[in-house]
């Protein structure tokens, strides 16, 4: 197999990241990384009749392990408390110890669900990620945070929880639907955006070939974005207000008033993050932070990768202001916000900026 591997370096913590393809068969990449007999897969129903049984088998090869699953609805509409029970009602019922291990098999919503349960299992049992999106594997696999929504505000239950391993095969890309390919490139953008200009250039010569799921090109955009979220998380893991992981949620302020506004899974998680980077771009310019050409420059490779670059004609001023202030970046009060400063490559974490500028951007939108 050609496989990379990154590291996320957090001291006797520290896991790996294979990427390559086929991956999925190959067993012993997993079980050299899962300490005990048992293992709890946990995916959804779209998920499971194409991916499960091919995951139980390399499992359960080499004889080792006793594997059980559960399978949950499909949809951010279910990333709740409630449905999060259904993990610990199957943990108990066969019971599960504290040397299982939970396995994520899916994207982003099975991920985050899977690691709070494995987090509040026992008290913390182990936990292994296969990210099965684009969304998933560049991102929301990788740094250990876990959680689910709550009516009020998103990913605002939850716990950091870091897997063991996280195994992409990008074979399993080949079954995603466009749209939630689109919305894993807006996180894939975002690195380039907030630390690696570099990337973001790679993307402007490189988007259609991406759309295209070009192998190559889609190993690369996963391989680099994995690389970005390992230094990010291994410099500030728990996201300390001084430090570098804020960064991360360029455009999050915005996209999570927009999903929970519009009301979560009517617009996609990239997708709200698309049009909230947007709108983070056009306050930094504002600002005087950014040049012209760079907020055109980010329009533009949005709206190439499909993505929305306009938040919901249906959203009120007033709904954004009210809503992010329930935003976990707003400290002792003061919202804080991402923005771009400077070339490109370049951001800031800051409450610090004139809050009249901040309605003028969500008046004009
Ligand atoms: P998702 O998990 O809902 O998956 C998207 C859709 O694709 C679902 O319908 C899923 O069933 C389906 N699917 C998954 N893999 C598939 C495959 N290989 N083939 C066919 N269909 C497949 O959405 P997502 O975009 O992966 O994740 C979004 C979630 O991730 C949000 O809840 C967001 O808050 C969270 N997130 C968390 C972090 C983090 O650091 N923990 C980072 C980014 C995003
Ligand atoms: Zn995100």
């Amino acid at each position: 197999v050609s496989m990379k591997t990154v590291n996320v370096d957090l001291g006797d913590r520290s896991y790996p990241i294979y990427i390559g393809t086929g991956l999925l068969d190959h067993g012993e990449l997993l079980r050299k990384h899962i300490p005990g007999k048992r293992v709890l897969i946990v995916t959804n129903e779209t998920i499971a009749p194409i991916y499960l049984e091919r995951c139980r088998k390399a499992l359960l090869e080499g004889g080792q392990l006793q594997v059980d699953d559960v399978i949950l609805p499909d949809g951010e509409e279910y990333k709740s408390i409630d449905v999060l029970e259904k993990v610990w009602d199957k943990a108990l019922e066969c019971r599960m110890d504290r040397g299982t291990t939970f396995l994520a098999l899916g994207g982003g919503v099975v991920g985050d669900m899977t690691g709070f349960a494995a987090a509040c299992y026992q008290r913390g049992v182990h936990f292994v990620q296969i990210p099965t999106t684009v969304m998933a594997q560049v991102d929301s696999s990788v740094g250990g945070k876990t959680g689910v929504n709550h009516p009020l505000g998103k990913n605002m239950i939850g716990a950091f929880y870091q897997p063991r391993v996280v195994l992409v095969d990008t074979d399993t890309l080949a079954t995603l639907p466009d749209r939630e390919l689109a919305s894993g490139i807006s996180e894939v953008i975002k690195y380039g955006l907030i630390r690696d200009a570099p990337f973001f250039e790679w993307m402007e010569a490189n988007m259609e070939r991406l759309l295209d799921r070009d192998p190559e090109a889609i190993a690369y955009a996963v391989e680099r974005s994995c690389i970005n979220k390992a230094e990010v998380v291994a410099a500030d893991e728990r996201e300390s207000s001084e430090g570098v992981r804020a960064t991360l949620n360029l455009g999050h302020t915005f996209g999570h008033a927009i999903e929970t506004g519009t009301g979560y899974g009517v617009w996609l998680h990239g997708e709200a993050v698309a049009a909230g980077t947007v709108m983070a771009a056009d306050l930094s310019y504002r600002l005087g932070w950014i040049d012209k050409t760079l907020y055109d420059r980010i329009v533009a490779l949005l709206a190439r990768a499909r993505l929305p670059i306009l938040p919901p004609p249906s959203m009120t001023a007033d709904q954004f202001r009210s809503l992010m202030a329930v935003d976990k970046k707003v400290l002792a009060g003061k919202l804080r916000l991402i923005l771009l400063r400077g070339p490109l490559g370049n951001c800031v974490v800051t409450g610090d900026f004139d809050p009249a500028k901040l309605d003028e951007t969500l008046n004009h939108f």
